[in-house]
């Protein structure tokens, strides 16, 4: 990584923060997974909190949630607040472990105004994180 960063391309990651939206029925942890994927991760807590602006306004204890998690960035979203469950895992044909895929699948689904992860995501327990 070096010199590419500069004005053009913080321009260029602007205008696609503000042309993303979620897909239709997308939940927030698809969403985030698949912007981080496209995008990177900008240390804060953009994608997340664009997808709540977008699809549930009210939830404002989302961020403190996050916060509260140590979860500061999009990143951390899809890698400490929410994990995949099991189903979606792949096996590591070298370690014999299970890993996340490369790509998630399409988002199970959620209603509309939700915040929640769909079936292909789990809340991970907020004990056991060093900080
Ligand atoms: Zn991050
Ligand atoms: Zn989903």
């Amino acid at each position: 990584m070096s010199s590419t960063t500069g004005a053009d391309e913080v321009e260029h990651y602007l205008r696609a923060v503000v042309e993303r939206e979620p897909q239709v029925g997308e939940c927030l942890a698809c969403f985030v997974d698949r912007m981080v994927a496209e995008f990177g991760c900008d240390s804060s807590l953009l994608w997340a909190t664009r997808f709540r602006d977008l699809r549930s306004p009210t939830a404002t204890a989302l961020e403190k949630r996050f916060r509260a998690q140590a979860v500061r960035c999009d990143c951390l979203v899809v890698q400490k607040a929410y994990t995949p469950v099991r189903e979606v895992l792949v096996r590591d044909l070298h370690t014999d472990e299970l890993e996340r895929p490369e790509r998630m699948p399409p988002c199970a689904g959620v209603r509309r105004t939700n915040t929640r992860p769909c079936a292909h995501w789990r809340r991970s327990p907020m004990a056991g994180y060093p900080d």
